[in-house]
């Protein structure tokens, strides 16, 4: 047993089961320290975020308590900074598991170097991915663009390769402290107490997360594939978030779903999704670029209108397309969207109202619980067309018949949009062809900010510019 103090750096793995880094330092250790490093300018754009990382940590508090281990959080604005005062000390051996982004990935270094430097014992794990970045390439070395062939290979070697041996987290001799300047969880929540909803909803924690996993597996996966599309019923996992902080670990989804069988279409669909997040952290760590601009270089070209109104009507859900505002609100409400009604409201924003996807990234990183700069980017430029893989720019989503093939009976905008809870199916995604006594347009509910056709014209100009 190594006399130091054994560090594990927490970024992105709030979980006991797969956690490598972690298990490593109890294994080598009898005295934990887990720390958590707070950005608070990284998390002043993800506003939602601070709730679920801020309940994450007292939850993970408890757990790691019980095994004699003290959570230790620590605000700075520089982990290099940071880093640089804790390797003077030298008394410590540490360990992380890695986070898939090009800036984390790139700290890595300089950190593994400075630690060799100093001859301080160190180990990096691989993070919450079923690959790593560099195993999945293309015949002649080079990255992939295109997700079915990228999926094809990415499963075949996950398959086939022997996976890390999963070691379990002892129970530490006694709990110590070990930081100085450390700071509670509650201080990372929000300042507005808005996100109140959120807590009848959401329980962010390991447990709950390999609970709500079984439920899906065993009550809707085989039903996946076609009730995936509905955003009036749950017919997805809603496991996102737990994904992002990583209280669930990917393998460990993949182990659960093949030991269900038969093995259904359902699961085949819900994996790929998985493998749909996979290639996504491969895009944005092959061409880091499109995580501020876009990955597609004509779209640089491409005449963006600054429109505030419009841009506020959205982000309210006032613009006067029931599914477009139905889903808004969603956002707001419960830091979570439906992936189809995601697409319907990005399409909107981009092309009916010719608003730069970066506007609608970037307002979606401030009301996601599952926001991850990997899937939130290459989804935004999947929808506006600018991406690797992408949706075509023309290929514009109509959000009257959107509304009418997913939410038939209109049941899900009545939910995210009481004041038109009395109109019939007939006019429930088209309320401008409804008046009665009770119902003003433009009273009760907005005018369409922008019409349908004349939109869509105005965006297909526009793209013939590029
Ligand atoms: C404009 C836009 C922005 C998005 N931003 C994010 C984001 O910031 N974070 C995020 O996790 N997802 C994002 N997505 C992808 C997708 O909408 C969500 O992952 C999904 O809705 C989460 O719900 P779920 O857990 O019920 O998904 P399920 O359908 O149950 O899928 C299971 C898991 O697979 C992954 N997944 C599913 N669909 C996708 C997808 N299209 N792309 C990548 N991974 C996927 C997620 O980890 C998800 O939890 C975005 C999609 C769009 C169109």
């Amino acid at each position: 047993m190594d006399k130091k103090i054994g560090l594990f750096w927490l970024r992105d793995d709030f979980r006991l089961a797969k956690n490598h880094g972690l298990a490593e330092a109890t294994t080598n250790h009898d005295e934990v320290i887990v720390f958590y490093l707070y950005k608070k300018d990284v998390y002043k754009d993800q506003e939602a975020q601070k709730w679920w990382l801020s309940k994450s940590l007292l939850n993970f508090e408890k757990q790691l308590n019980n095994l004699n281990i003290n959570l230790e959080i620590v605000e700075t604005n520089s982990f290099k900074i940071f880093f640089d005062n804790l390797i003077k000390k030298k008394d410590f051996a540490i360990y992380w598991n890695k986070v898939y982004e090009p800036d984390y990935l790139k700290f890595d270094q300089y950190l593994l170097s400075a630690l060799k430097n100093k001859n301080i014992k160190h180990k990096r794990f691989k993070g919450n991915t079923l690959n790593e970045i560099d195993e999945i390439k293309k015949s002649d070395g080079t990255p992939f663009k295109v997700f079915t062939p990228f999926w094809r290979t990415a499963e075949k070697y996950y398959i086939e390769k022997v996976p890390l041996k999963n070691k379990i987290i002892k129970k530490c001799k006694k709990q110590i402290n070990y930081l100085k300047n450390c700071i509670g969880a509650e201080k990372i929540l929000p300042n507005k107490k808005w996100f109140k909803n959120f807590e009848k909803i959401w329980f962010p924690e390991e447990k709950n997360a390999l609970k709500e996993l079984q439920n899906f597996i065993n009550e809707r996966i085989a039903n996946y594939s076609e009730g995936r599309n509905f955003p009036n019923i749950v017919g997805t996992s809603k496991l996102s978030p737990f994904i992002k902080f990583g209280q669930l670990h990917v393998e460990t989804i993949w182990d659960e779903c093949i030991k269900k069988k038969p093995k259904t279409v359902g699961t085949s669909k819900f994996l790929t999704e998985i493998g749909w997040r996979e290639f996504n952290h491969s895009l944005i760590n092959h061409f880091p670029h499109m995580l501020k601009n876009n990955y597609s270089k004509k779209f640089d070209k491409f005449p963006w209108e600054k429109n505030s109104k419009f841009l506020n009507a959205w982000k309210k859900g006032l613009t006067g397309y029931p599914i477009v505002d139905a889903g808004m609100r969603e956002l707001y409400s419960t830091g979570w969207m439906h992936n189809r009604v995601r697409m319907i409201v990005g399409s909107f924003l981009v092309k009916h109202l010719l608003i730069d996807w970066k506007d609608g990234e970037k307002y979606f990183r401030n009301c996601l619980l599952d926001y991850s700069p990997a899937s939130n980017v290459a989804g935004w430029q999947w929808v506006a067309g600018s991406g690797a893989d992408a949706a075509p720019y023309f290929r514009i989503f109509n959000p009257i018949l959107q509304g009418e093939k997913f939410d038939k009976e209109g049941e899900y905008v009545k939910k995210w949009v009481p004041e038109l809870k009395d109109l019939s199916k007939k006019f429930i995604h088209k309320p401008w062809e409804f008046s009665n006594q009770k119902f003003k347009l433009g009273k009760d509910y907005p005018y369409p900010i922008v019409k349908h056709e004349v939109a869509r014209a105005k965006a297909l100009n526009a793209f013939k510019k590029i």
